[in-house]
């Protein structure tokens, strides 16, 4: 059993936190950015000064490898992304590739013997902050193997003319093609070359943390369904109408809002559920709303749960208040269980580290859940400090981002091993 450097990760941390650092706590490091340019390259000075070999595919995407003693074996990969969001924190994706690191600087200084080639990977553009959507690169990476309701969002010519949010006349395909990261597409991660990945993440919730865990064994990706609620009623004079001839969209939408969660509240109470957007015209303070549409997220493990929440939303009201009520699927997600065995190899790490851990699922969205359709994969989850996530307070201690790639190390060894 091997443990990595607490200091070696210390110094990796105060690094990679620099580049965009936006001089608050936290970091702004949009995909492909100068700031991430910087990370990129602090990864390539790190990596080959481990002697690891670095490649790169036609996504941008990296790959730093030690090679193993049977080389011609499928390799094991570990990876994360270095993109942010806009004041983010400084563990979010970027922790997953400093333990990938870890990993590779402690297999190679304390010459830890290994037969398949070992890989710190970056996914390019995970958050999609700056070039939508989110999880492009795996998207892309994984297009074959995704259902076609996810992957036909991911079809890389659309990916390439992604248009920047601060200047529409910024494609990602320019970004790509200006980084000086651009690689072949035979470099791309693939089922033929890779018998295995690995992703080290903050948790970014509260669970592991209340429950005093150092190590969450991620088993799945929750399933999640997102409806559209429409209401629509009249627009008319702020001033001049009296309230019992109007039909406001809004309060509608307020009161379907009301019935929802009263509803969904009686269903498993690990249902999580969020009306996070909102779209209300015509959005003036002088005009009655006459049409709102908001979205609806749900999430949970179990597809009876998500098709009971179907169930509710099926059944609101047609009309309240004076107006007309709609729905409309947006998109669902099955939950997506990672690999039994390499998650078997993450547990039996935690333990005979001594580390106390429990077994939990993401909630959130990782490029290992578009992998894990292509190879087997899993995750690990450190605690995040108060559950902070994709916001400047964003905690892990060194100590702990330290455990997680001690885990992640042990793991990957015993997936070398067999
Ligand atoms: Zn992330």
């Amino acid at each position: 059993m091997y443990t990595c450097s607490e200091k070696r990760m210390e110094d990796k941390i105060k690094t990679f936190s620099q580049f965009g650092d936006a001089g608050h706590g936290g970091i702004t490091r949009y995909a492909l950015s100068p700031e991430d340019i910087q990370a990129r390259n602090e990864f390539i000075r790190r990596m080959e000064a481990i002697g690891a070999e670095i490649k790169t595919d036609d996504m941008a995407c990296m790959y730093a490898t030690l090679k193993g003693s049977e080389p011609d074996l499928p390799g094991i990969v570990m990876a994360s992304h270095c993109d942010s969001v806009k004041n983010g924190g400084n563990y979010d994706g970027i922790l997953g590739v400093m333990g990938a690191m870890e990993v590779l600087e402690t297999v190679a200084a304390e010459k830890i013997p290994h037969k398949h080639n070992l890989t710190a990977m970056i996914w390019t553009n995970e958050e999609g902050s700056l070039y939508p959507p989110s999880m492009m690169a795996s998207g892309v990476l994984c297009y074959d193997y995704l259902p076609e309701n996810i992957r036909y969002k991911f079809k890389q010519e659309d990916m390439l003319n992604s248009k920047s949010i601060l200047d529409a006349n910024h494609t990602f395909g320019e970004a790509l093609d200006a980084c000086g990261f651009k690689g072949p597409k035979e470099n791309r991660l693939n089922p033929k070359d890779y018998k295995a990945m690995f992703e080290l993440h903050i948790e970014q919730g509260p669970i592991l943390e209340a429950a005093g865990n150092d190590i969450g064994v991620v088993t799945c990706v929750l399933g999640m369904l997102c409806y559209r609620i429409k209401t629509y009623g009249q627009a008319d004079h702020a001033g001049t109408t009296p309230m019992k001839y109007r039909h406001d969209a809004f309060y509608a939408a307020a009161k379907i809002l009301q019935y929802l969660h009263d509803e969904l509240d009686k269903l498993d109470p690990e249902l999580v559920y969020t009306t996070g957007e909102i779209v209300l015209h015509p959005n003036v303070h002088t005009v009655i709303p006459d049409y709102v549409d908001f979205s609806i997220d749900a999430r949970h493990e179990d597809p009876k749960v998500i098709e009971q929440v179907v169930k509710v939303i099926e059944n609101m009201p047609k009309e309240i208040v004076g107006c007309r009520v709609e729905y409309e699927p947006a998109w669902t997600r099955d939950t997506v269980y990672y690999d039994k065995e390499l998650v078997g190899y993450v547990e039996e790490s935690v333990k005979e580290l001594g580390y106390s851990y429990q077994r939990i699922n993401s909630g959130a969205g990782h490029d290992a859940q578009f992998c894990a359709y292509m190879i087997p994969t899993t995750m690990i989850f450190v605690p995040s400090k108060d559950g902070h996530s994709h916001c400047e307070p964003e905690f892990t201690s060194t100590k702990q981002c330290t455990q997680g790639a001690s885990v992640l190390l042990n793991a990957v060894l015993k997936c070398d091993a067999k």
